[in-house]
Order: C-alpha cells, then sequence, then structure tokens
C-alpha cells in the first residue's frame, strides 16, 4: 500500500510574527522563508499583504521557491461584496500561489464580533473562497476558533467548513485559536469533521496554550487531517503555535507515523538542528537548550553508568540517533562525572585516550576540583576540551597575553551628554612579535573583547569570522566568597557553535578567561600552525 501525504504548512512568517519581542524585516522573511524552502516545507505562508508595509513588499519581491508561498487575509467583511472589500482586494491582488483566509465559525464570534448573521458569515465563506478561486489561486480556509465553536454549536461549526469545501477550498483548516483544546477533544472532533469534508481536505492548526500543539497536531491526523500547521520553534503568540521542529522528527523518525509521507527528506531532516538555531540568531536570542530533538542537551548524557552504556551502545539511551536530525551526542562532564563519562566525551571531541593513561585520572580531578570552585564544564564545552587538550599536552602556545588594561569612564561628551566610555588596551607577544591593541566597547568587557580579536598577527587570519553571539554572567557563592561565572558563547563562519566559561572574583577576569578560552578553541579547530 502507498503511503499517504501530509503536508506541511508554516505560519512563522506570519502566526509566528505575533510572538512578543519580534519584529521581523524584509531581509529576515526572505531569509527564513529560504530556510524553510530548503527543509522542504509545502506551504509558507508570508504574511498579509495589504496590512502593513513589510508583507505588501514582501509579496511584491521576486520570488523562486519550490514551496507554495501563501498570502494571508479576510474573507469579505459582513454586508460587502467580495468585489467591494479593500481588505479582501490587497490579497487577491497579492502575487501569490496560494491564499489562505480567515473566517469565524463560532456562532457566539459571528454574533459579538461580526455583529451579523450566522446565515451572512456562511455567504461571506462562499462569497470570498469563490473571489480566490476565481483567480485560480489555490484556496485555504481556516476557521477560526473551529474547537470552540463545534463545542458550543457543532452544526454551525460544520456548516462553515462545509461551506467553505463546496465553494472550491483546496483546504479548509480546523484552528485552535485559544489553544486550550485537549488531544482526545480534537480527536473526537476532526472525527465528526471528515465525515462531512474528506480529511485530505482538512488541516489543523494548533496553539500550545496547554503545551499540547503538537499532540493535538497528531490527534487529527489521526482523525484523518492531511495537512499540520504550524512554526519553526514553536514561534507564536501568547505560548506559541505548534512546533514543526518537533513535528516534522516525530513525522519522519517514529514507527507510527510510517504510512505517512512528507515532503522533507532524509537529507533535509539533518537540517533541522540548523534551521532551528539559525532561526534563533536571527531573532537575537538564546537557542532552548533542552528542546526536543535539536537542543544541545538533547542527546546529552549525565549520569556515569548511562554513559559507560551509551559508549558501548548509543540506542540504550537514545530515543532516536542524534545524527539524523542534524544534532550530536553529548556526555556531560560534570561533578558526578567518573572516568567513562571523562573518555566518552574525549572520544566524541577526537581525542584518543587510553583508560588507564595516568593523565585521564588526573584530568578528571582537576575538572572536580575546577567544579568545587564553580566551573560548569558541562554547559562550557569548548573550555572542556582546551582542559583537556593543555593537559594531554596537545594546545600549541599560539600567543601570549603579557598585559591588558581595561577603563571605565564616564564624562561629557563634545554634546555635552553624559556617557559612560569603556576603553581596552591589549598586549600580545605572538612568537617574536610584541603587538599592541587599543578598542573602545560598549561596557568592559566588550571593549576587551574588540581589544584581544583586533590584532594577532599571523593568527589573525584563523579568527577572522568569530563573534560572540551570547554573554551569561551568574554571581555564585562558593565558601565565604562570591564569585562570578561568566559564560559565553561564540559562533563562526561555518555556523558552529561553541561555549567557554571563566570563574573569577573579579567579572573581567572571569570575562577573560572565556574570551581566550574561546579563541583559542576557534584556532584549534581552524587547524592554525603552531
Ligand atoms: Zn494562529
Amino acid at each position: 500500500m502507498g503511503k499517504q501525504r501530509l503536508y506541511l504548512f508554516d505560519t512563522t512568517l506570519r502566526d509566528g510574527a505575533q510572538t512578543s519581542g519580534v519584529d521581523f524585516t524584509l531581509a529576515d522573511k526572505l531569509a527564513i522563508a529560504g530556510m524553510l524552502d530548503e527543509l522542504g516545507i509545502d506551504y509558507i505562508e508570508g504574511g498579509y499583504p495589504g496590512a502593513n508595509p513589510t508583507d505588501t513588499e514582501l509579496f511584491g519581491t521576486p520570488r523562486k521557491f519550490n514551496a507554495t508561498f501563501t498570502a494571508f487575509g479576510m474573507t469579505r467583511r459582513p454586508g460587502r461584496s467580495a468585489s467591494n472589500d479593500p481588505g479582501l482586494a490587497a490579497v487577491l491582488e497579492a502575487k501569490t500561489d496560494a491564499i489562505c483566509l480567515v473566517a469565524k465559525t463560532w456562532d457566539y464570534h459571528v454574533r459579538i464580533a461580526l455583529e451579523t448573521t450566522k446565515e451572512e458569515n456562511l455567504a461571506s465563506i462562499r462569497d470570498s473562497v469563490r473571489a480566490a478561486q476565481a483567480r485560480r489561486r489555490e484556496v485555504l480556509l481556516d476557521c477560526e476558533h473551529f474547537f470552540d465553536g463545534y463545542k458550543s454549536n457543532p452544526k454551525y461549526a460544520l456548516a462553515c467548513a462545509k461551506a467553505a469545501h463546496d465553494a472550491g477550498a483546496r483546504w479548509v483548516v480546523l484552528c485552535d485559536t485559544n489553544g486550550g483544546t485537549l488531544p482526545n477533544e480534537v480527536e473526537k472532533i476532526v472525527g465528526e469533521v471528515v465525515k462531512v469534508v474528506p480529511g485530505d481536505h482538512i488541516g489543523i492548526h494548533a496553539h500550545n496554550d496547554t503545551e499540547q500543539a503538537v499532540a493535538n497536531s497528531f490527534a487529527a491526523v489521526h482523525a484523518g487531517a492531511r495537512q499540520i500547521q504550524g512554526t519553526l520553534n514553536g514561534l507564536g503568540e501568547r505560548c506559541g503555535n505548534a512546533n514543526l521542529v518537533s513535528i516534522i522528527p516525530t513525522l519522519k523518525l517514529k514507527p507510527e507515523f510510517a504510512g505517512f509521507e512528507i515532503g522533507v527528506s532524509d537529507a533535509q531532516l539533518k537540517k533541522l538542528v540548523h534551521v532551528s538555531h539559525a532561526l534563533d540568531e536571527r531573532l537575537n536570542r538564546a537557542s532552548n537548550r533542552h528542546a526536543p530533538y535539536v537542543g544541545e542537551s538533547a542527546f546529552a548524557t549525565k549520569a556515569g553508568i548511562h554513559a559507560s552504556a551509551i559508549m558501548k551502545d548509543p540506542a540504550t539511551y537514545e530515543h532516536v540517533t542524534p545524527e539524523s536530525v542534524g544534532n550530536k551526542r553529548k556526555v556531560l562532564v560534570s561533578e558526578q562525572a567518573g572516568k567513562s563519562n571523562i573518555l566518552a566525551e574525549l572520544e566524541r571531541i577526537g581525542i584518543k585516550a587510553n583508560k588507564d593513561d595516568p593523565r585521564i585520572a588526573r584530568l578528571l580531578e582537576v575538572v572536580k576540583e575546577r567544579e568545587a570552585i564553580g566551573y560548569a564544564y558541562e554547559a562550557a564545552d569548548a573550555s572542556f576540551e582546551m582542559l583537556a587538550r593543555r593537559m594531554l599536552g596537545t594546545v600549541p602556545n599560539y600567543f601570549d597575553v603579557t598585559q591588558f588594561d581595561v577603563n571605565v569612564e564616564q564624562r561629557n561628551n563634545a554634546k555635552g551628554e553624559r556617557v559612560t566610555v569603556s576603553m581596552a588596551v591589549v598586549k600580545v607577544k605572538v612568537g617574536d612579535e610584541n603587538l599592541i591593541s587599543a578598542a573602545e566597547g560598549n561596557g568592559p568587557v566588550n571593549a576587551l573583547d574588540q581589544a584581544l580579536r583586533k590584532d594577532l598577527g599571523k593568527y589573525q587570519k584563523y579568527i577572522e569570522g568569530l563573534k560572540l553571539t551570547d554573554y551569561r554572567v551568574r554571581i555564585l557563592n562558593a565558601g565565604t566568597e562570591a564569585v562570578t561565572r561568566v559564560l559565553i558563547e561564540s559562533e563562526d563562519e561555518t555556523s558552529d557553535h561553541w561555549t567557554t566559561i571563566g570563574v573569577s572574583s573579579n567579572i573581567i577576569d572571569a570575562s577573560f578567561q572565556a574570551l581566550m578560552d574561546s579563541i583559542v578553541y576557534k584556532l584549534v579547530k581552524s587547524g592554525a600552525p603552531a
């Protein structure tokens, strides 16, 4: 028996743009659409042409996507004809392959929000779908509040869905707009809808207000729906939308869904981690370490006995292979670490070591000593690697910082405004060469970072693509003294990420340690010669 096709519809650029703190530019939208297309998503909803300048421009920009590019808009307003509604006209004018129109399907909303009759709302659905069809667009009808509507008046909610389908909509999308519906309810209600509209014309659009948007999407598929709508990283208003980044691998990798086929190939699935992290970067957010499948901790193991079992056979503690989604296995080096954790981590980063080598026992001791004073190597993979490589004697001494000086000054600028300026001067010895760099920054750590990376002589070309993407500070109480722990996340031109750590009673010193580890890590990674 052939596999059944399931379609994926992404609304990151429309519903995802409702996330508080998210404001996509035109360049953001084009870049994200490009990533979605590369991932193999069937439909990309670009936004709301006519409603805001960015979206109008987006639809005016030439695009070349495999995905069906979709414009979003509203069905005609009550009391107007489809040809005399400026909002609908703007959507119909947009250069796009498909149009998704939203309509009310909850009788209560029809009465209170639209202030119209149920009949007029049905007529609006029919007219709007036909108008979009007449423009030779593929038409989707989003049934707003469908599940709440069904609970209030099942006959009317079904009539709305049927009206859209009968008028020629390719897809009737059932929206859990308030996000409060539970999976068993979704399955039951979708089961009723497919008696009226065939399942291969039904889509599900779930919001995550009970953290079950992904489960609700699968419940709808079980009941017969064949299109899933969602966003990258579950972006969306309030608690977000169904997370496609969790839905895609589940559909691809779980035997439960082996009877289905989606547009994402095995090779495209391997880009999932990259796509998820690239979106966070665009949004200037730290990625969720604990995100299923793609988080940095999704395949990380801490306890000693698990680590030794994982080394024998990874399947013992993993539900899918990390490589399938482009992630990496990680064995955490932590306070409880045994030798097996250390050995597993060394193996992962490509350092050959013999378990009876006395340096391994010494490394374990040093890790424990340092963790006792505030270091957290499980959160700083690159610093662990640097420590291990140094102890095993494989890090060249590329350069020495012989002196640095950071100063913070508050004064009046030329315009007479009070400003705080930071400046750093760094003296570096590279081979026989003595170099001095100075830089200003928006804070002392930023100035130090700028100065450090300004001139490393013959090594400069290896760190050109290095940038800091996150900087986190925590004050810890170690014994009687407060110490500062700094974690720095860096990235390079290959989109590789790593985290380094520094601990000191002085925040500048802690930052300096983490910065140095990051630079040296990058030099090692780039194969810079000693
Ligand atoms: Zn929504």
